[in-house]
Parts: structure tokens; sequence; C-alpha cells
């Protein structure tokens, strides 16, 4: 049986069916940021990334200086236990986070650091120190979280509780999830209004007055809501989130797992909006998608209050907290951040995406074509075939992995001019293919 057969008989895969017809294709080799495929039919393809793994692997793969952070800590070890332990990666990365996360003289600065080992776990830890704030400054029966309509936050059932309720599948798992508040999604960049923008505000004020007595915290991707739709909004409107959350004795959280590290075209999505969240998750990019980690940051007086609260500790605490391995390798994919070419790379392939992408909005069966940062977005008016169009996106030498009505890509940093220009011709040439096909 090939290699493909044999996953096929053990394994599932994300938001799959266990399924033998699974299309599937076997990664031989990835480096910079070309992936070498194999498919069934055992046929080689080149292709040039344009999801940067799930949005992590932003310096492209095997970059040398990644590569040598591994190896060095490898050398030294891999893991040890966090309990009553510490190591120099994880003491180096604590810093480097504090130093550059997103900071305003008019709020206390993010102070502390929380190593989980995923995004979603980071956000559970986070709504778990919300909660925690609150029963220590005595409001215990503040506990439920306002989130924002078309949101994503993760796959663990705290992060799906906050996740936009169709999509997170809320009826599937009704008796699993808490049950938390629903603001409406904020209008669109391309289309807001000032009084559109107030209005949404307004709505989103009044809920959370209505449920102030018990609302822990306010949940939010800001400007761009990632895997909930692509969907960019105004920083006004994450500006009228931190108001709102001061004004009712809630906490902001900002979920950038997904935008943070420079792929909105500002370091963090808070510095759009020119904010300070009290409690900020990282994770994806952080360690260039080589490992799995992710961080949350909160500021010091939730840290020093939640310290001095009933539990008298931070109630969470997994296995492979702070992995050494990975907390080194994300230390020298900060330290290329550091370098500051990527606020360079990313304006120039946001420039190369929103030019090369421009002739799908006169497509048949296109709704929109958005570009923030290096994120490319074609939203068609129905559903993807997906295991179709990526068949038509590997014959043009590009890796994408589209979702519900959404073409999109998240190249990784290092793209050249040339490689953007691939990804974009690849992706409306295969929309254009497949809008044909749905024609004949
Ligand atoms: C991917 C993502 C998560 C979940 O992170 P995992 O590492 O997949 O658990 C949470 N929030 C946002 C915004 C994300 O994009």
């Amino acid at each position: 049986m090939n290699l493909i057969n044999r996953d096929r008989a053990s394994l599932w895969h994300p938001y799959a069916p266990a399924s033998p017809t699974l299309p599937l294709w076997e990664v031989e080799e990835a480096s910079g940021v070309t992936l070498r495929l194999k498919d069934d039919d055992g046929a080689r393809h080149e292709v040039v990334d344009a999801m940067s793994s799930w949005w992590s692997a932003i310096h492209g793969y095997r970059h040398p200086t990644l590569d040598d952070a591994a190896r060095r800590q490898l050398s030294r070890f891999s893991h040890v236990m966090f309990g009553g332990l510490t190591h120099e990666p994880a003491v180096e990365l604590a810093e480097r986070l504090l130093a550059m996360a997103p900071a305003d003289p008019s709020h206390a600065p993010l102070g502390r650091v929380f190593l989980a080992d995923s995004g979603s776990v980071s956000v559970e830890v986070a709504l778990k120190l919300a909660v925690q704030y609150q029963s220590a400054v005595g409001r215990p029966r503040r506990q439920r979280i306002l989130s924002i309509r078309g949101g994503y936050h993760g796959d663990t059932t705290g992060a799906m509780s906050v996740c936009d309720p169709l999509d997170g599948m809320h009826a599937t798992f009704a008796g699993l999830l808490s049950h938390n508040v629903f603001a409406p999604r904020p209008p669109g960049a391309a289309t807001a209004t000032p009084e559109g923008i107030g209005a949404w505000r307004d709505a989103v004020d009044g809920l959370a007055r209505i449920h102030s007595d018990e609302l822990a915290a306010i949940i939010v991707e800001p400007v761009l809501q990632g895997a909930g739709g692509m969907f960019v909004y105004p920083s006004e409107c994450v500006r009228a989130l931190r108001e709102i959350a001061d004004r009712h004795g809630l906490l902001l959280i900002l979920d950038e797992i997904a935008t943070g590290f420079g792929r909105t075209g500002e370091l963090f999505a808070a510095n759009h909006a020119g904010i300070v969240p009290d409690i900020l998750c990282v994770g994806k990019a952080l360690t260039g998608g080589y490992l799995t980690l992710a961080a949350m940051l909160c500021n010091d007086e939730i840290a020093r209050t939640v310290s001095a609260g009933g539990a008298g500790a931070l109630l969470h605490g997994p296995t492979f907290m702070a992995n050494p391995l990975a907390c080194a390798i994300a230390n020298a994919s900060l330290g290329l951040i550091g370098d500051g070419g990527w606020r360079h790379d990313v304006r120039r392939i946001g420039a190369g995406l929103a030019n090369g992408l421009a002739r799908a909005a006169a497509y048949d069966g296109v709704a929109d074509v958005r570009t923030i940062g290096a994120v490319g977005v074609v939203e068609l008016e129905r559903a993807v075939d997906v295991p179709a169009l990526t068949r038509a996106a590997i014959r043009r030498g590009v890796w994408i992995r589209p979702f519900r009505n959404l073409v999109y890509t998240m190249p990784p940093y290092i793209c050249t001019d040339a490689d953007v220009a691939t990804i974009a011709e690849g992706m409306l040439g295969a929309i254009a293919e497949m809008h044909a096909e749905v024609r004949a």
C-alpha cells in the first residue's frame, strides 16, 4: 500500500471524515517557499506554499537560522517540566514577547507571560484568567464572555464556546459548551461608514450594559477575523471595544494568534487601533511554523490580583508548557522579526496580491476581493469544491486550502515578487477553471 492509502486506512485529518476517498498529497520535502508533493498516482508536483502551513511558516521551510536554533537546543535538552524548573529559552522568549507587545502610555503594559502548547489552549488560559480575575476583585458571578459573530478562537470547548455560534457548531455541542453573549459582526472595512461604526458600537455597548453583571471579558480577533471568514473590519471598532470593556469593567482579550507578528502590516493588529489589550494571545507564527507553541500575555495588575486572589494561582499547567525546543526556535523566529525586514516584505507582498488578484473582481461568481497586509482573499458567491480547486491550483504550481466560499493566501514573508505572481495567477486560474466547469 502506498503512504496515502496507509494514511486513509488509519488517520483522521482536520475537519474531515474518516474516508477512503479523501484527496491527499504526500509532502516529500519542503524548503524556502516550496513544497514537493507526491500524489495518489505517484506523480510529483513542486508548488509554492500560499498557506504558510496555516499561517505559521512566515520565514519559509528549513530556514538556516531556525534550523540552527533547533539543533543547538537539541544538543542541550529538548524538554523539561516547567513546574519548579526554568530554562533560558523560556525566559528569553517571555522578555522578547513583552518587549514587542503593543504598548500605550494610557494603559497598563503587558507584563506577564503564560506559555501554552497551542493557540486554543492559550485562549482557554485567557478565558480562565479573566474569570479568576473577576472573582479575585469580588465579582464571582462574572463568568460569561462577550464575543463577536464571525469569530474563530480555536477548537477546544472553551474556545469553541466563543467562536461564531453557527460556524462553531454550537448546536452539535449544545450540552458541552458554555453559553456566552454574541455581539453582531462589525461593518466590513470596504463599506463601513462613520454612522455604521457608531451604530455597531452602540449595539455592543448595549449588550455589555445589559449583561455587565455576568460578563468577565470581551474576546475578539482585531481587524481581521481569520478562520471565521477572512473578514476585514475597521480598527475604529477595536478602539470602541477597548472603551466598552473599560466602561463596563470587562477585560479585553485580543486573539492575535492569526494576526500577530506582522501578518496584517503592523507587528500586531492592535497597533492599527493604537490600543493595548488586558490579555493578548499569540501562536501560529510564533515558532515560524516549526513547532506548536502559543503564549498568553497579561498586564501586571491582573497577574498580581489573581495571584493574591482566593486560589492564589493561575489554575492551569500543561505537561509540555514552555517546551524548550519550541521556545528556542521561537526566539530565533522573533530575532528575524526583530530585524524589521518583515515590514517591507509584507507591504511588497500585499501590493503584489492586490495587483495580482484585482482581476477576479470582474469574474462571474466572485463576490469580493480583499487584501490586508500579506493576506489576499477572493470570496466566491458559492462554496468551493475544495478537492477540485486544490487540484486546479496544484497544476498551476500553487498550494492553497480554500474553505467555505473563500479562496485565500497568507504566503511566507520570504516570497519573491515572482512567487507572489505565481500564487495570484494560480488562484485566479483555478477559480476561472472551476467556474468554466460549473457553466459547462
Ligand atoms: C488558529 C487560531 C486559533 C487556534 O490555534 P490552534 O493552535 O489551532 O489551537 C485561535 N484563534 C485564532 C484567531 C486562530 O487563527
